[in-house]
C-alpha cells in the first residue's frame, strides 16, 4: 500500500471542460507547484493509474470515452471530479447535449468544487482520493482473506447492475488479448441483461457482501447453455471458476442431458478449465477477424 499511497499514478480526462479545470489540473505539474516532487505521475495509460482525474461536464461524445477509461483502470481505483461541471455539469448543466456530471456515468469518489477548482484544491483532493485508494486496498485485502467463506447461491434482480459491472471489468483482460473490445460481454447494456435475468439461471460467489463472480445458464430443450463465467481479477487462480461451473451445472433442471459452452480460441486458461471439467471441442465460429469462438460440450453424468 506504501507504494500507491507514496507515488499516486493519475490519468486526466476532459470530458468537455472549457480549458479552465485542465489548466489549474497542468498548474499542479509547474514547478510553483511541482506535485512530481511528491511522486505524483500523470499517465496516459489507464492500465497504468490508480486515479481517474476528469474535468468537465459528461457530453454524449465523452459518454462512452469515460466509460471505457474507467473500466481499463484496474481495481481498487478511485475517481475525483474536479471542478463545477465534472461535479454536476456547472453553467453547461442544462445544455442540450450534457448529461450531466462525472457521476451521471462512473462513481465518483472525490469532488471538488470550484470554477474553475484552484490548484490548491486539486491537491487537497487527491490527497483525499488515496484516503480511499487506501481503504478499498484494505476492503479488497479483507475479502481475499475471506474468500474461504465465499457463498454460491442464485442471484435476484437486485444485483443485475453489479454483476453487469463485474462483467465488464472481468472481461477487460479478454479484450486487451484479442485486441477488440467488441466481445457481446462489454457491449452487454443494463435492459439487455435484465431481460437474459428472466430466461436465465444466474448464480453468483458473494464474500462479504460484494460479488466477485458469476455465471449464467440457459436451458434449450435438453442442453444447457453456460455462458459469462466471470471472476473478478482480484480473486483470480483462487478456484471460484471451477466451483461455480460445478454449480451451474448442477442447477441445470433435470432434462438437460447435455451442457454446452463457448469461449474466444485465445483464451487458453479458459479453454484449458473446460477440458479439466471434461469439455471438449465441437465446433468453431468466426465472431470477427480478430476473435474465434470454440464450442465445447459434455455429457450429464
Ligand atoms: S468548472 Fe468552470 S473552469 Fe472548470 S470546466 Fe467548468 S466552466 Fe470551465
Amino acid at each position: 500500500m506504501l507504494g500507491f499511497s507514496k507515488s499516486p499514478w493519475i490519468i486526466h480526462y476532459d470530458a468537455s471542460s472549457c480549458n479552465g479545470c485542465d489548466i489549474e489540473t497542468l498548474a499542479c505539474l509547474t514547478p510553483l507547484y511541482d506535485v512530481e516532487r511528491f511522486g505524483v505521475v500523470n499517465t496516459g495509460n489507464p492500465k497504468h493509474a490508480d486515479i481517474f482525474l476528469v474535468t468537465g461536464a459528461v457530453n454524449l461524445q465523452s459518454r462512452d470515452v469515460i466509460c471505457n477509461i474507467y473500466h481499463q483502470l484496474p481495481e481498487p481505483k478511485v475517481v475525483v471530479a474536479v471542478g463545477a461541471c465534472a461535479c454536476s455539469g456547472g453553467i453547461f448543466s442544462e445544455c442540450y447535449n450534457i448529461a450531466g456530471g462525472v457521476d451521471s456515468v462512473i462513481p465518483v469518489d472525490v469532488y471538488i468544487p470550484g470554477c474553475a477548482a484552484r490548484p490548491e484544491a486539486i491537491i487537497d483532493g487527491v490527497v483525499k482520493a488515496l484516503g480511499v485508494l487506501e481503504e478499498k486496498h484494505r476492503s479488497m485485502a479483507a475479502i481475499a482473506n475471506s474468500i474461504d467463506k465465499t457463498i454460491l447461491e442464485r442471484a435476484v434482480q437486485a444485483d443485475v447492475p453489479e454483476i453487469l459491472a463485474l462483467q465488464k471489468i472481468a472481461y477487460q483482460s479478454e479484450a486487451e488479448i484479442y485486441g477488440d473490445d467488441s466481445l457481446p460481454a462489454l457491449q452487454q447494456s443494463l435492459a439487455d441483461m435484465q431481460a437474459d435475468f428472466d430466461q436465465m439461471i444466474f448464480l453468483k460467489a458473494v464474500v462479504n457482501g460484494k460479488i466477485i463472480a458469476a455465471v449464467r445458464g440457459r436451458v434449450m430443450g435438453t442442453t444447457g447453455d453456460i455462458s459469462r463465467l466471470v471472476v473478478h481479477p482480484y480473486f483470480r487462480g483462487r478456484g471460484l471458476g471451477p466451483r461455480l461451473l460445478v454449480e451451474i451445472e448442477r442447477a441445470m433442471p433435470p432434462e438437460v442431458t447435455r451442457f454446452e459452452a463457448r469461449t474466444g480460441h485465445k483464451s487458453k486458461r479458459n479453454l484449458e478449465s473446460y477440458a479439466r471439467h471434461g469439455y471438449t471441442v465441437f465446433k468453431t465460429e468466426q465472431f470477427t477477424p480478430t476473435i474465434q469462438w470454440i464450442f465445447v460440450e459434455k455429457q450429464r453424468k
